[in-house]
């Protein structure tokens, strides 16, 4: 039996096991994967080379980039992973988040974002848009963790502008109450904005299968982000569908296998 697992720090609301279990039911696959709760890094070598592979959350995927021996595609340049395979003690990395992101939003015409955040979701988010020609600013609480996108030719610092999308690639909010940015600048922000995207979706330490998985959506409140776009009157979107992108990207590169989007889409939305 294959293992593979999610591990990060908080980890007990990840819905990646649902997915991936799903996945390896539906293919036929002798595999099963958890979730890992690691309290520091020291142990996340350690936690990889047990597993066949792993996905990486917060507040891990920079340090997991160090620790592979081999990184491939746009995770290079992004310098986190969220996805690692381990074969015969060697540990791969990759990063799936910033094709799921973009699958997310590519059909919105914009031409330009901001995104507030500093981690490996706000680099990988940062780097895939300004490869589709969109112009990025950054905002982030702890203005030192800045210099690396001033590097890259990213804008920092919020400007005197409208911004067609914003992003909350922080975790505020996954207290369900905070936002990013204090209100009255957010309000101001969200009023000349087409999208606010939240990569945080809704959170529940107890879905284990995909019934309580569908009972969870049906029921679910609006994250602190998206609540709050609704009440600027703009769209708002959560980072539920981008969970289901990279996990597929990851099932990918964990198995070789595909599953279309739409259909997993519809297993986990539909009632
Ligand atoms: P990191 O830990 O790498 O970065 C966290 C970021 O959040 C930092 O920029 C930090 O700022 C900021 N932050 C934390 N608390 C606050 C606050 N109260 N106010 C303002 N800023 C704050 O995390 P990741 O980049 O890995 O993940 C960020 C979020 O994206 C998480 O909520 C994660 O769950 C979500 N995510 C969702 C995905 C999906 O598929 N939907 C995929 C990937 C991530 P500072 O530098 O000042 O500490």
């Amino acid at each position: 039996m294959q293992s593979f697992g999610v591990i990060g720090n908080p980890i007990a609301h990840s819905l990646s096991p649902v997915i991936h279990n799903f996945l390896f039911s539906y293919f036929k696959i002798q595999a099963h994967y958890q979730k890992l709760h690691i309290p520091s890094q020291e142990h996340l070598k350690s936690t990889l080379l047990s597993l066949n592979g792993a996905n990486i959350t917060l507040p891990y995927k920079e340090v997991g980039f160090d620790l592979c021996d081999e990184v491939f595609g746009i995770a290079k340049e992004i310098g986190a992973v969220n996805t690692v395979l381990h074969q015969d003690g060697k540990l791969t990395g990759f990063n799936t988040d910033a094709f799921g992101f973009w699958e997310c939003i590519k059909e919105i015409p914009m031409q330009n974002a901001l995104i507030f955040g500093a981690g490996g979701s706000a680099k990988a988010i940062a780097l895939i848009l300004q490869k589709q020609g969109i112009d990025v600013t950054i905002h982030n609480r702890t203005k030192e963790r800045l210099q690396i996108f001033i590097n890259q030719g990213f804008e920092v610092g919020i400007k005197d502008k409208n911004y067609d999308l914003l992003i909350n690639a922080t975790s505020a909010g996954m207290d369900q109450v905070s936002l990013p940015l204090e209100k009255e600048c957010l309000k101001h922000l969200m009023q000349g904005a087409k999208i606010a995207f939240d990569l945080i979706y809704p959170q529940s330490k107890d879905i284990t299968t995909i019934q309580k998985f569908k009972s969870f959506l049906h029921s679910r409140e609006d994250t602190a982000f998206v609540r709050f776009a609704r009440e600027c009157h703009i769209r708002g979107q959560d980072g539920l569908d981008m969970l289901l992108y990279q996990a597929l990207y990851a099932f990918e590169i964990f198995c070789n296998q595909q599953y279309p989007f739409e259909e997993l889409k519809g297993l986990f939305y539909n009632a």
